[in-house]
């Protein structure tokens, strides 16, 4: 097993991880930038290195000072959390160079699900169904009007190296569409480097419905259910939970296979997430993340595995926790992202957290770096922790979660609090009637059709 590793990330994600390691007995190093010097990662870190200035391109991404720190405190590897240097798939590489290793997949499969066209492309090949539209980048508007009449409007033109919801734009009409394409280039060039776009039908209801998987990297891997993450604004997600309110055992059991058989052939290393939108009873796939997610102890809660703890031991060549027939879904998990933000604005409200007060008692569970007197930094996400109940049932798991929000108390800084006290007594979360499109309907005040 690893003897000292260093995790390269802040925040929630930090702390995540750094559990994780003192339960499976390694020694854990913190990095952190100047503006984190007080930061509980480095507090309960067993040392700490300081490898920059706030800007995350100096510290938390600067790839010569993490190996610096990983010399001058001798770790063997390194958890790169999620967001910052987590899919890039050089850092991998570097890593391996040095003879560091790196707690999440092979470079090659970080690499090709990094390009959503070659992932498209590969999800194809290995029979998981993917949405209609483009057979990879569109070059010029014309072969995209051909393309765009063929799967019909609206489309959405969407960035090869997208992420964060980022370069990505409808066309409702074949008017829209010059536009729509210059506009996700431009954006998708000035986020990422790269200007490449490619075309989808664009889905009028569907739910983001993500499928949860872990391999071993010798060709071994088992899926841990569904995650349903359509709660989102501006496409990000505000509110997981799973199972998802409209799936099936048999429709699981079914997602979950393919997605698991495409890990065997693939031989995936770590933890991963299949993510597809849903919708009339089909899946369609469109894009994977090579990483642990923000919102991986939703699928912690309903099977009691831990992931972290897992992608650090199958990173390390152990054998896979279960065999598929082991797993088992049990009860209803939700969580909410609670970011330091104006819950109807969203404006970020980093600052002082004056008085904070965490919700406890069975089946609940905050994930967050947060302490009363902490002042969240204005540099990085908003993020200020995130509250995962579970319960039996649905229903049960509701109830404990209205009964948590009102238990917990961040004052000095606005929250997204309210918007979830909101939500958890809105009866189309009560009935889990909502799409990938309700939560934006739902705050511009329009009349919510179904
Ligand atoms: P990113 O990598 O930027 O997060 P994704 O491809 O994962 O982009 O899509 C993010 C979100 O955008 C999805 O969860 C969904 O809400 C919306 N979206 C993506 N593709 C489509 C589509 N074809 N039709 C409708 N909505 C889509």
């Amino acid at each position: 097993m690893f003897d000292k590793i260093l995790i390269a990330n802040r925040g929630e994600i930090a702390l995540r991880v750094l559990r994780a390691c003192k339960e499976l007995g390694i020694a854990t190093v913190a990095v952190h930038s100047t503006a984190d010097a007080e930061a509980m990662h480095v507090r309960l870190a067993d040392e700490s290195v300081c490898i920059g200035p706030p800007p995350s391109k100096d510290s938390y991404l600067n790839i010569p000072n993490l190996l610096a720190a990983c010399e001058i405190t001798g770790a063997d590897a390194v958890h790169p959390g999620y967001g910052f240097l987590s899919e890039n798939a050089r850092f991998a590489e570097i890593l391996a160079e040095h003879n560091l290793g790196f707690i999440g997949p092979k470079a090659e499969h970080i690499r090709l699900m990094g390009d959503k066209i070659e992932a498209k492309r590969t999800a194809k090949r290995l029979g998981i169904p993917v949405v209609p539209g483009s057979d990879g980048a569109i070059d010029d508007v014309d072969e995209a009007m051909k393309v765009a009449k063929a799967i019909g409007f609206p489309v959405l033109v969407k960035a090869a190296a997208g992420g964060g919801g980022r370069g990505m734009k409808v066309a409702q009409t074949a008017d829209d569409l010059a536009l729509a394409i210059s506009t996700a280039g431009n954006e998708a060039k000035s986020a990422f480097g790269d200007a490449s776009v490619y075309l989808e039908k664009y889905l009028q209801k569907p739910r983001h419905i993500e499928i949860q998987v872990l391999g071993d990297g010798r060709g071994g891997a088992v899926h841990l259910g569904e995650r349903d993450c359509s709660l989102q604004r501006r496409h990000q997600k505000v509110w997981e939970e799973g199972p998802s309110p409209v799936l099936t055992a048999a429709a699981r059991a079914r997602i979950g296979e393919t997605c698991a058989k495409a890990m065997r052939e693939m031989k995936y290393l770590g933890v991963g997430t299949v993510e597809f939108l849903y919708e009339d009873g089909e899946f369609y796939f469109i894009e994977m993340n090579t990483r642990i997610q923000v919102e991986h102890p939703v699928t912690e809660a309903i099977t009691g595995i831990d992931l972290v703890l897992e992608q650090i031991r199958v990173a390390n060549g152990a054998d896979l926790p279960a065999t598929q027939d082991q797993i088992t879904i049990s009860g209803h998990a939700i969580e909410c992202r609670i970011n330091a933000e104006n819950p109807e604005t969203f404006r970020p409200s980093p600052g002082k957290i004056q008085r904070y007060h965490p919700p406890g008692g069975l089946g609940v569970r905050i994930d967050s770096a947060v302490y009363q007197g902490y002042t969240i930094p204005p540099y990085y996400d908003s993020l200020v922790g995130k509250l995962i109940v579970h319960g039996k049932t649905r229903a049960e798991c509701l109830m404990r979660l209205r009964r948590a929000l009102d238990e917990i108390v961040v004052d000095g800084i606005e929250t997204t609090l309210p918007l979830f006290r909101a939500l958890v007594r809105d009866h189309d979360i009560i009935d889990g009637d909502y799409h990938i499109h309700w939560l934006e309907q739902y705050l511009s005040g329009v009349d919510r059709d179904r």
